[in-house]
Parts: C-alpha cells; sequence; structure tokens
C-alpha cells in the first residue's frame, strides 16, 4: 500500500477507532464486499464504521482531503447490503471505503401528535416498525427483507415494497432527511412537516440517489394509526386479466382499506413448493392447468373498524369476484399465524428462486391495464427466442410492478448449467424484456434502483435530457466524484 493509502486509514482509525476499521489482511470483509445475489465480490480498501453523524462527516471530509491529495479513493455507503443493483458493494479496484451504517441504529424521537417518527439512518426496518408498533402506530414500510435493510438504505433506493399501493414508496413516507453531503458538511433538514415550499425540495434529490449525491444518517418519518383489523386472502385465478379484473373491484369494495394485492405467477409458487416442501401452500395441486399456469393472488385489507367488518367486506368481495368468474377459489387467513404463513409463501420466492439457480432479473413497472397484454407479449418474444424459457413472474401488481425473472429451461443444453445461461442469453433477453417495457410505456427499474448493473440500461432507455440533468445535479452535488462512482449516472 502507497504511504497516502497508509496515512488515509491511519487518519480513519483515530476518527473511529481501530476496532471499527475493518481491513482485508485482518477482518472477514465478505459480508461486506459481496452482494446479496452472491454475483460479484469487490475488494474495499477498509469497511469504516461510525458511531454518529460527526463520525460520518469526520470520515468523509478526510476521504475528500485525501482525493483531494490525489489519492484515489472514494466511498460507497452501505446500509443492509441487500440491495440487488450492486450499488452498494465495493469495485474491484481495492480504492473505496465502505461506510457501513449499522452502528447509527437508534430510534431518537416519536412525536405521537405529528404522527412522526425520527430514527438514525442504521435502523432496520423491522425495528423501525416495531417501535411504531410499540407506541401505539404503524409505520407501513414493509418488504422480503426488512430484517436485515436499514432504512438509510430503503431511503436511498426509494424502497417500494408490499403496500405501495395504500402508503406509498419510501419516498412518501419521508418528511425530513439529516445528510452528509460530499464536502463534509451536515445538512439538518429532520423536519417533521407536511407542508414546507421554501425553495428546492432537498430531500428528493437524496432520496433514490443510491448514495450518490450524499450519506444519509437520519430520518423523519410518517407514521399512521394502526387499523383495528388486519386480514389477509389468497386467491386462485385462471389469468392475469382475471388478476387485473379483481384489482379493480377490490379496489371499488375496499377503497383505502386495500393495502396490498401481490400477484405470483404459478411457476414462481411451485419453485417454493419444491425448495421448500415444508411451507403449506393454499389451492396448490401440482397440475400444470390449474397451478403452474395460473395466478395466485394474496390481498391484504386494514380494516378501521373490527375485524369481523374486514371478514364481511373480504366476503362480498369474493361473492362478487366469484359471480364474475375471474376467481376460481380464495382462503381468508382464520388468525394472524396463517396470514403470516401466507406472506411467507410470497416472500420466499426470491428464496426458492436463488435454489433453483441464477436467473436473469427484471424489476419493472408497467400501467397497470397493460400487465396482462405485456407479459403475453413479452412471454411470447422469449419463447420464440428461447423455447421452454421458464418465466418467475410475481409482483406488486397493485402499484403496476413485476418481478418479472427470467429462468432456464428445464431441459437442454443448459439445465444444469445457468451461468452458462446468463452469459449466452442475458442481454438478448435483457433487450426484449426492456424493449417491450419501453413499447408499453414502463419503466426498466421500479423500486431496486440503478446501482452499476443497469447503468448503461438508464443510459439507453431514459432520455438524453433527463440523463443530463441528473449529470448536473451530480456534479453540483458531487463534483469530485467522493461517493459511489460509476453508479446510476
Ligand atoms: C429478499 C429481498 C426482498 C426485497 N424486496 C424488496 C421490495 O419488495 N421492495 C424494494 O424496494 N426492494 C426490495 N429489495 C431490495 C432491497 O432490500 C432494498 O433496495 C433496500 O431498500 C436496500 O436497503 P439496504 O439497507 O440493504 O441498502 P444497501 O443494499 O446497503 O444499499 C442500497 C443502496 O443505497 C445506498 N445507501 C445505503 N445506505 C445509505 C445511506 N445511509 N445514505 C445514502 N445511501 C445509502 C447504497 O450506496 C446503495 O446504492 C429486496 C431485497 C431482498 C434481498
Amino acid at each position: 500500500m502507497t504511504t497516502s493509502g497508509q496515512l488515509i486509514l491511519k487518519k480513519l482509525v483515530s476518527i473511529v477507532g481501530a476496532e471499527h476499521v475493518l481491513l482485508a489482511s485482518t477482518d472477514d470483509l465478505s459480508g461486506y464486499e459481496r452482494d446479496w445475489r452472491g454475483r460479484v465480490r469487490g475488494k474495499a480498501l477498509a469497511v469504516v464504521r461510525p458511531a454518529d453523524t460527526a463520525q460520518v462527516s469526520a470520515v468523509v471530509s478526510a476521504c475528500l482531503e485525501a482525493k483531494k491529495n490525489g489519492l484515489s479513493i472514494s466511498i460507497v455507503p452501505q446500509g443492509g447490503n441487500t440491495g440487488l443493483v450492486l450499488g452498494s458493494v465495493p469495485d474491484q479496484s481495492g480504492q473505496q471505503v465502505v461506510l457501513s451504517l449499522s452502528r447509527l441504529n437508534k430510534v431518537l424521537a416519536i412525536d405521537s401528535a405529528n404522527l412522526t417518527i425520527t430514527v438514525q439512518a442504521g435502523c432496520i426496518l423491522q425495528a423501525i416498525q416495531q417501535s411504531a408498533d410499540q407506541a401505539g402506530f404503524l409505520f407501513p414500510l414493509s418488504l422480503a427483507a426488512q430484517g436485515s435493510c436499514q432504512i438509510g438504505g430503503n431511503l436511498g433506493t426509494n424502497a417500494g415494497g408490499t403496500q405501495v399501493l395504500r402508503y406509498g414508496n419510501a419516498r412518501d413516507l419521508c418528511l425530513g432527511l439529516e445528510v452528509v453531503t460530499a464536502q463534509g458538511a451536515i445538512w439538518s433538514g429532520l423536519s417533521g412537516l407536511r407542508k414546507d415550499n421554501t425553495g428546492y425540495d432537498l430531500r428528493h434529490l437524496f432520496i433514490g440517489s443510491e448514495g450518490t449525491l450524499g450519506v444519509i444518517t437520519a430520518a423523519t418519518l410518517k407514521l399512521f394509526p394502526k387499523p383495528l383489523a388486519t386480514l389477509t386472502a389468497w386467491a386462485a385465478v385462471t389469468s392475469l386479466d382475471a388478476a387485473l379484473q379483481l384489482l379493480g373491484i377490490a379496489q371499488k369494495q375496499l377503497e383505502s382499506g386495500l393495502t396490498g394485492f401481490e400477484v405470483m405467477g404459478g411457476f414462481a409458487v411451485s419453485l417454493v413448493a419444491k425448495h421448500f416442501p415444508q411451507q403449506r401452500i393454499p389451492l396448490w395441486q401440482p397440475d400444470p392447468i390449474l397451478s403452474e399456469r395460473g395466478y395466485f393472488v394474496l390481498l391484504e385489507l386494514a380494516d378501521a373498524e373490527s375485524e369481523q367488518h374486514a371478514r364481511q367486506r373480504f366476503e362480498s368481495l369474493m361473492e362478487q369476484a366469484f359471480e364474475l368468474g375471474c376467481v376460481i377459489d380464495a382462503v381468508v387467513a382464520e388468525s394472524l399465524s396463517q396470514a403470516q404463513a401466507l406472506w411467507h409463501v410470497r416472500e420466499s420466492i426470491p428464496l426458492a428462486q436463488v435454489e433453483e439457480g441464477l436467473n436473469i432479473k427484471h424489476d419493472i413497472s408497467i400501467p397497470i391495464s397493460s400487465i396482462p397484454q405485456f407479459c403475453a407479449s413479452t412471454d411470447a418474444q422469449l419463447q420464440k427466442a428461447i423455447p421452454g424459457v421458464r418465466l418467475v413472474n410475481f409482483g406488486h401488481m397493485g402499484d403496476g410492478n413485476l418481478h418479472y425473472n427470467v429462468q432456464c429451461p428445464a431441459t437442454g443444453l443448459y439445465a444444469q448449467d445457468a451461468k452458462g445461461f446468463l452469459a449466452r442469453y442475458e442481454e438478448q433477453v435483457h433487450s426484449i424484456v426492456y424493449d417491450s417495457v419501453a413499447q408499453f410505456g414502463g419503466s426498466i427499474s421500479a423500486e431496486h434502483g440503478i446501482g452499476a448493473l443497469k447503468r448503461d440500461a438508464l443510459t439507453h432507455y431514459k432520455s438524453p435530457i433527463a440523463i443530463e440533468l441528473m449529470r448536473s445535479i451530480k456534479k453540483a452535488l458531487d463534483p469530485i466524484g467522493l461517493f459511489n462512482p460509476g453508479r446510476v449516472v
């Protein structure tokens, strides 16, 4: 290592203490260097774990000074490292400092009258949900990675999850931020205001910027009254058209009580049945017509009156759905544990895919009304290009977000060689899917972000003017490229 490299490490140790500067020579950095899907492992100069905002600011200032003095150094802010677009892991250069926010994990305040909670950025999402719950409120951001992802990462990616159709995404749930800028300054914008038109809304620049514009160190978030009853139902439908019809009547009948509407293709559910046979999947029959080619829908209803009232509303919804013929069969969870088991099936799909082997992932959004047409058209194009290819299609249909993943055919050349399949087809499959997304007026990233994975695709599919504006913002806030270079733009 060069002398200036050793100097910056010494400086970082003086800021956060030796035990919080982790080095490959003495520590196991795999959890910080490898992405969640295990597709890449980078090489960090060091992993630095500051204890508070002042230390984050000092770390950023020290790296900035070293960079100005000619050291090729940059910072990768990291939360729970559950991101799926290679935005939170270092590159191969060995010159990036991973700035882990995990020690900034305190709930700072709950304001019951203002319906807000203020937390440090390293708070695990599930811990925030629990703190809100203990105070008698709901914090509705909810996703399968909630046991490990951090609110700083959720805001950094503008995470979506399962309740977006009712409460919006992370951006909609955030009222204020505290951010360490690329100059090492601390912007204290922890306002709990719902109205504040004093110029540009800086908060929205940092939300969704994936660690490229600043380090989020704390946030003020919206709380909601807890619903008196929450019910979950599981329905089998024959097609995406039927799922769309069910969504329409559910929105009409349940209005804002409809908090979740997840769709799962039969093949996606079959992977859960195959790899986690201990899970009980309602209405599942290993019948290629009824199950594997059909779809399942998970609906969640939050009711402000009572459980009985919620059940009546679900019953009336299902009656209409049966009459219209859009639902083949349905069950409503009888208890909290049954509801959790239903959600567990849905949340196990990404893990079942990992067990099945590498696949080509897409996190896309499509105008909800076009989802059936989009899938029919894109499925046909993919089958034509790669006969027998398997589609793991599931997602948050209520907000138009599909995880439209492509798995190699079960037989033939690549059946036992998912890596080879990706090497041969990944680019072609992305082009087919993203061209189709563009044709239907959708987005190539609904909720996971851009990171390093979709940077080229962003440049291809986003308008040149939008890209130019984004680059101007990056240049204005981080002129020497200290934060997460090579990500997003
Ligand atoms: C099983 C599974 C299910 C998932 N389901 C969903 C889902 O339903 N909806 C969804 O939106 N996502 C989902 N994700 C993706 C992922 O969980 C989210 O993107 C999450 O918001 C990332 O949070 P994190 O703390 O792990 O961030 P990380 O992965 O550590 O970082 C993600 C990005 O944010 C930046 N970042 C992290 N912390 C900060 C900070 N404090 N300040 C500034 N930038 C920061 C990083 O540099 C990186 O670019 C899922 C992932 C998994 C593994």
